[in-house]
């Protein structure tokens, strides 16, 4: 069975998403763990988390996955800000824990200037400073567009991470179609390709769940600008193969068109139309 699910609002709570995710026929979700552009998170609710998690159970919803809010800058040149990075997520991955078992996904940051390396050796040291032994969350890194000093622009640079964290094994990757693509990875005409330097890097085995999305821009173009399916420069026979290949068909994939929930329902159903089980 396909797993498929798109971005939601987090406003309401998590029965709240759950709801909105049976609407549109999926059966995952992401969120922002707290205003996409920072702040304090809402208290958790353990009401609504029991009610969530019955409610998840009665409706299959498995798998489902969190978002860092994406102004986080881990590799700042700032020391306030890197501090306030590894405060946020190291916050987020401890209310995590009251939904147990699924996965955390981060923008690994901008360097700016710095240069890659001391990029990812920020990123490495929070990772080292806030992963526990005992968490059940998995966090991954997210394939980047490579948009002015962006780290993650290439499988290189995310392996380089993966090999400085001590507790690695909660770690793993989430593909981003629309940034892979605009990172110069050509899912279009080459996907096997593609994922076999996937698994060549980083190993298929960290690859945890994709971002579902079209790119508005050509292969290359380092943009990070997101179309709906079918409407941008991958298209929908490309998308179509990505969820129906076989090193992918198993993983969780979450839609993060600019859509409402209409339109993400739409995308749903011709994703689920198209899935050979
Ligand atoms: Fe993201
Ligand atoms: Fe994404
Ligand atoms: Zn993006």
């Amino acid at each position: 069975m396909l797993t498929i699910g798109c971005h939601l609002s987090s406003s309401k709570g998590y029965l709240a998403m759950g709801k909105d995710a049976v609407k549109i026929n999926a059966n995952t979700f992401q969120f922002f763990t707290r205003n996409p552009r920072g702040g304090n998170a809402k208290e958790i609710d353990p009401t609504d988390i029991e009610r969530y998690l019955s409610f998840a159970g009665e409706y299959g919803i498995r798998r489902i996955l969190a978002h860092a809010p994406y102004t986080l800058n881990a590799c700042s040149a700032d020391e306030h800000l890197r501090d306030f990075a590894r405060r946020t997520m190291a916050d987020d991955l401890a209310r995590m824990e009251y939904t147990p078992g699924n996965c955390y996904n981060f923008h690994p940051g901008s360097h700016v200037k710095q240069g890659v390396e001391t990029g990812i050796s920020y990123i490495a040291d929070m990772l080292n400073e806030i992963l526990k032994p005992e968490q059940t969350t998995t966090v991954l890194l997210e394939t980047m567009a490579g948009k002015g000093s962006e780290i993650g622009r290439n499988f290189e640079e995310l392996r380089e991470i993966l090999d400085r964290v001590q507790l690695n094994s909660h770690m793993g990757v989430c593909l981003d179609t629309c940034h892979v693509w605009d990172g110069g990875y050509d899912i279009v005409n080459h996907l096997d390709e593609v994922l076999t330097e996937f698994d060549r890097i980083i190993g298929l085995s960290r690859l945890r769940a994709v971002h579902l999305n079209d790119s508005m821009n050509p292969l290359g173009a380092h943009k990070d600008r997101h179309a709906k399916i079918g409407e941008g420069c991958i298209g929908k026979e490309a998308l179509i193969r990505v969820v129906n290949h076989p090193a992918l068909k198993h993983l969780p994939f979450y839609l993060e068109t600019p859509n409402e929930l209409p339109g993400y329902a739409a995308e749903i159903a011709l994703m689920r139309e198209h899935f050979c089980d």
